[in-house]
This record gives structure tokens, sequence and C-alpha cells, in this order.
């Protein structure tokens, strides 16, 4: 028996006049993890965090809190603290005064709190000044402590880190997932960035268009994508547009791939491969093409290489070589070379309404 979800969501659905911004949704969070929605830009992922919080309630569906149907409650009675994307501290507020805003605690027990949190975001001292002295960084820091002094039960945060500069939102990255570690707080995370998902979250919630499409550890998402939208959206992807043949096999250009296609003979589809399971090395040659590198692109540990294959025309196949390769086999520009591509890497989907 798996234990009960910490979050249910159920069938949310929720209209602006006569756009449906999320189309019956249901999701299950268990407790502890750290999920991440990610998704293009108007895709629903804020809104959704919205109805979890109550700050936008749902037109229609249930949302259950630790096992209480809260769908109706205000924000103010469901167990959460939230960090959004431009801080929102208050400005005439010093940051104790800040993070001590939700706390109804007797005033030596509240500079202990407030300092124990202030420790845990790294701004242990601090709490004397105000956030106009205070970077970006250190900002969000101050309002996630904000976020975590009544210690909720959940936590949210809504693109917390896309308002940062690189470095900063690097280094607060490790911090936020070290929290969870030691907190344990169940967390959910709206991100636009695929990098900051796949090596922040135990799972992902893909969402495109009002709908979830995938949900998975980052290993699933990247490794075996459910839809042609995943498979695009997350990580840089070869995809081929072909014609199944017959089963097991999909005409791409003037190529016959062997691959493995549910769909029936005649179907358009899109065949996808990772640019580093191209291989060059191939220790049983399935699916070999003759290729010419024709560019190069030199990303450190690995080159990453368009590669022309006279079948497929003005198509061109992207191939990530790892560094050594390219030192062993001295490949470059104009470099004529086998390649595999393997049939158990390659994923194919229907092309119909993509
Ligand atoms: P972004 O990263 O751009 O914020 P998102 O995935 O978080 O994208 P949402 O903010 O959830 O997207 O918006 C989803 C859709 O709902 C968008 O098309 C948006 O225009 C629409 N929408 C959101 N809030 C409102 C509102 N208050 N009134 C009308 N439409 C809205």
């Amino acid at each position: 028996m798996s234990p009960l979800p910490y979050l249910r969501l159920t069938g949310i659905t929720k209209t602006y006049g006569g756009f449906t911004a999320l189309k019956s949704v249901s999701l299950d969070v268990r407790r502890g993890e750290f999920l991440c929605f990610l998704g293009p830009s108007g895709c629903g992922k804020t809104t959704l965090l919205r109805v979890i919080a109550g700050l936008d309630p749902q037109t229609e569906g249930r949302v259950e809190l630790d096992g209480r149907d809260v769908s109706r409650l205000p924000p103010s009675a469901r167990d959460y603290g939230i960090v959004f994307q431009s801080y929102a501290l208050f400005p005439n507020l010093s940051v104790h005064g800040n993070v001590a805003y939700g706390l109804k605690l007797k005033r030596d027990a509240e500079r202990a709190r407030v300092e124990e949190l202030l420790a845990m975001v790294g701004l242990p001292g601090s709490g004397a000044k105000f956030p106009g002295q205070l970077s970006g960084g250190q900002q969000q820091r101050v309002a996630l402590a904000r976020a975590l002094a009544p210690a909720p039960g959940l936590l949210l945060l809504d693109e917390p880190l896309s308002a940062l500069d690189a470095r900063v939102r690097l280094h607060l990255r490790r911090q936020i997932r070290d929290l969870h570690q030691r907190l344990g707080i169940t967390t959910i995370m709206v991100t636009h960035d695929q990098e900051e998902a796949l090596t922040m979250a135990d799972r992902i919630v893909v969402m495109n268009n009002g709908v979830i499409d995938q949900v998975g550890t980052p290993d699933d998402i990247y490794r075996r994508p459910a839809s042609r939208f995943v498979a695009d959206f997350v990580g840089a992807m070869n995809m081929l547009p072909g014609v199944v043949a017959e089963t097991g096999r999909v005409r791409l250009g003037g190529l016959d791939l062997e691959c493995e296609a549910d769909a029936v003979p005649g179907a358009a589809v899109t065949v996808c491969l990772r640019p580093e399971d191209v291989q060059v090395r191939a220790p049983a040659w399935v699916n070999r093409l003759d290729a010419v590198i024709e560019t190069m692109e030199f990303l450190g540990p690995f080159h990453r290489a368009r590669l022309a294959v006279e079948p497929l025309g003005e198509q061109r196949l992207t191939a990530d070589l790892s560094a050594n390769l390219v030192r062993d086999l001295d490949l470059g520009a104009g470099r004529r070379l086998p390649v595999s591509l393997p049939r158990e890497r390659l994923r194919v989907f229907e092309a119909a309404g993509a």
C-alpha cells in the first residue's frame, strides 16, 4: 500500500472568461518530495501553484492537503509558505521584521527563531538590515526564511531564481536543495528552466497548454519522454520527420531505420534521438549511416557536431562527441565517418497534431 499523498489535486480546471488555463489537472504529491512544475511560458504552471495556494481559486476540482479538503479555504487556512520571483519583502520592515511577520511568539522566542532561520539560509546576524541594503540573492534568502518561519507543511516556490544572475542562481539552487534535504519539507517549485528542474527535482511535472504531459523522475523525463512535446522541450534532441514503413521500420528521407514504432504503416512520425546517443564507435552497427561532419562546436567536455547524411537531404543530425573521442579519432569539419543510431535509443512519436 502506498501512503496517502500529502497533496492531491483532482480534476482542477481554471478558466479566465472564455480561456481555459488548466484543463482537468490531477496530480498526487508525496510527503517530503521536491517537485518541479516545468513548462513553457503560458502553460499554466503558475496558475496551478496559485490554485494550490488558494490565491486564485480553481473553477472546478478539488485540492486536498494532508488529507483535508482545502478547496474552498482561504490561503491563510492552508498550511504553506510561499516565495515569489520578485521576493515581495516589506521594504519598510527590517530583515528581522520580515522574517518574524507571520510568527506569533514571545519576544525572546521570536528572536531565537528568526536568528535560527537566518542562519539556515546563510544570513546569520543580518536581522537589523533592511531589504534595500541587500542583493537580490540575499533578499530571496530572506523571503525563503520568511516562508519557512511558521514551519509550514508545504513550501511553494514560484520561479524563485529567475530574477537572479547565473552565479547566484547556481548557489541558491544548491542551498534550496540542501534546505529541502535537511527539513524534509514537501516542496513545489515552478520553473521554465529545464536544467533547474533536472538538477533539483525528485520528480518533474511537465506541463503544456493547461495539461500535464508527463510526471516522472529527471531520468524518466530525459531518457523516456512520454510525448513529442516533452522530447522536444527537455534537453537537446534530434527531431527527425519520417513515415512508418512497416512495423518496426521508419522511412526517413531515403533511409530505412529499425526502431520501435507502434504507429500504423503510412503514419507520419517524428523520430527522436539525443545527440549524445549518436554512436561513432558502435559495438554493433545498427542503423549505420555515412555522415560528413559539417561543423563542430567546442563545448568543453564534448563537441557538438552537425552531421550531413546524404539520404536525409537538408535535414542535419546533431551528435555530441566526447573530447577524448574527437582527440583519438582526430575528428574535425569535413571528415567522413560512419555513425550508428542505436535502435533502443530511438523514440518514435506520431506527428499528428504536433
Ligand atoms: P509564465 O512562465 O509565463 O508565468 P505559466 O506557465 O506560469 O507561464 P500562467 O501564468 O499559469 O502560465 O498562465 C497560464 C495562462 O493563463 C496564460 O495564457 C495566461 O495568459 C492566462 N492567465 C493567467 N492569469 C490570468 C488572469 N488573471 N486573467 C486572464 N488570463 C490569465
